[in-house]
């Protein structure tokens, strides 16, 4: 049986340098997320806020911490003082929230603008219109506890490459445009967060910064 740890050898060894993981260890129990951090793997993600709390307490220290889930604006307290990343950004509200909660603890907080690219209603996200309106208001330049970081997106769960590929040539354009818009000379800017199990090599291929990789680790969620 493949061990936890030869997963994330043969998953790494699948990435180009410029590519990072996130181990999504959403429903996994600490020791196995233990056993990915005893080979040096710091860096994971959870999607919902009191599972990501619980597991922060319980792990070591450097641990790097994601949210990738959508988040509440009344949770993000709970994550503020130690979150590394947060992918979900899908309003200016939460945006505010983050950045007073940030301002509590003396950080700036990075965040990632998520896109909505997929066909499913279901999926969280702004467009390109609210994402604009969010970077040209007063209420966002005025803010000093969150760094803008990159966008993030999630396909459609579908089978069907040439859709998927087109989702994230989309979500790599978005990035270009408010790049060259909105953060000219911000080295902070940098990162597209997207590909999962199933797509990652998709999204590397679309130009991805940082994959979200959960079940190709630990095996399918029960
Ligand atoms: C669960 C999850 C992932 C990882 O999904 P896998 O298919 O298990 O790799 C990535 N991103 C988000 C936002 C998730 O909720």
């Amino acid at each position: 049986m493949k061990t936890t740890s030869d997963n994330l050898k043969a998953v790494l060894g699948t990435l180009p340098k410029h590519v990072r993981l996130v181990a999504i260890s959403k429903t996994q129990p600490v020791q196995r997320i233990m056993d990915l951090y005893r080979c040096g793997h710091i860096s994971f993600g959870e999607n919902k806020v009191q599972e990501l709390v619980e597991k922060y307490q319980d792990l070591p220290k450097d641990i790097e911490w994601h949210m990738v889930g959508h988040l509440q604006s009344n949770k993000v307290k709970y994550i503020a003082p130690f979150i590394s990343m947060i992918h979900s950004i899908d309003s200016l509200k939460l945006l505010k929230v983050i950045n007073k909660e940030g301002g509590k603890h003396n950080r700036v907080i990075n965040c990632l603008l998520q896109f909505h690219i997929a066909e499913e209603e279901t999926k969280f996200g702004m467009d390109q219109q609210e994402a604009t309106e969010l970077l040209e208001s007063d209420t966002f330049r005025a803010m000093k506890n969150v760094a803008i970081c990159g966008v993030m997106g999630m396909a459609t769960f579908t089978r069907d490459q040439d859709q998927i590929r087109k989702e994230f040539s989309h979500l790599h354009s978005l990035f270009v445009q408010l790049r060259e818009t909105y953060f000219r000379g911000d080295t902070r800017f940098c990162e597209i967060s997207m590909g999962m199990s199933d797509d990652y090599l998709l999204g590397i291929e679309q130009g991805s910064t940082l994959v979200r990789i959960g079940s190709a680790l630990f095996g399918e969620r029960t």
